[in-house]
């Protein structure tokens, strides 16, 4: 049992990413098997690794590598665990050929999206027979800048910036936030700024001006990973004051 969980599994200090022992992984798998009861028909187990702090550096992984041609960064989703999925729709290109980016979702949306096989745009009818609305809060018919076309598919390179989009279950003593990682087409789709009116840089790794990747080309974005990320409350609370630092609504 890791040095920083008590006897009944709960933590008595920090969360799952501040100890020495990884606790993540064990956490996540649980979550997944009892929680989200996902067909074991949509896995791979072949991509699954575990990114959280002990975990990354015990690898000695970088922040950040290159993918696809030309090649862009591929930021490491680290904080997060990460479980492999069968993909659904066949590459068109070598796997390193294509890029790596993130798309943040509800934990009660993933069930829907694996069944549907891929990422769907407002508009889409999806495999219950009813139409995708755009989520409260994205930009829709009602809502965001004059003439801009949200009937698309959004995707991110970055996983801070996903992870805003990434709304928590209550799950235990712990706040649970989901994204799928995919891989995307080269020259498929257009980089756009940030949506959230974020007043200094999201992450490191971006300029704010590419956050938003839009492609109206379903094929162009495959799942390839189901992210699980595992905070305490408190920590939660913590990322959630830190972002208010950088937004003005
Ligand atoms: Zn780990």
């Amino acid at each position: 049992m890791a040095s920083n969980v008590c006897c009944d599994g709960t933590f008595f200090q920090g969360d799952p990413l501040d100890g020495n022992v990884c606790v993540l992984k064990d956490l996540a798998k649980e979550y997944v098997k009892e929680e989200l009861k996902l067909d074991d028909n949509y896995m791979n187990e072949q991509f699954n690794i575990c990114y959280c702090r002990v975990c990354h550096k015990e690898r000695g992984d970088r922040e950040s590598y290159s993918r696809g041609k030309p090649p862009m960064t591929y930021a490491i989703p680290v904080g997060w665990c990460r479980f492999g999925l069968k993909l659904y729709t066949p590459l068109e290109d070598s796997f390193e050929c294509y890029y790596r980016a993130y798309h943040g979702t509800q934990p009660n949306r993933v069930g829907d999206v694996l069944r549907t096989g891929q990422l769907c745009m407002p508009g889409d009818v999806l495999y219950t027979g009813k139409e995708l609305k755009e989520l409260f809060g994205h930009y829709g018919e009602n809502y965001g800048p004059k003439g801009f076309d949200y009937k698309r598919v959004f995707v991110s390179p970055s996983i801070v910036y996903s992870g805003y989009y990434a709304s928590p279950h209550n799950w235990k003593h712990y706040k649970v936030q989901t994204s799928f990682q995919v891989l995307v087409k080269p020259d498929t789709f257009q980089k756009m700024p940030e949506t959230i009116g974020a007043t200094a840089a999201i992450d490191k790794l971006f300029s704010n001006n590419e956050l938003e990747w839009a492609t109206n080309i379903h094929h162009a974005v495959v799942l390839y990973g189901l992210l699980i990320k595992i905070s305490t409350h408190g920590t939660y609370q913590k990322e959630i004051d830190q972002r208010k630092k950088i937004l003005t609504r």
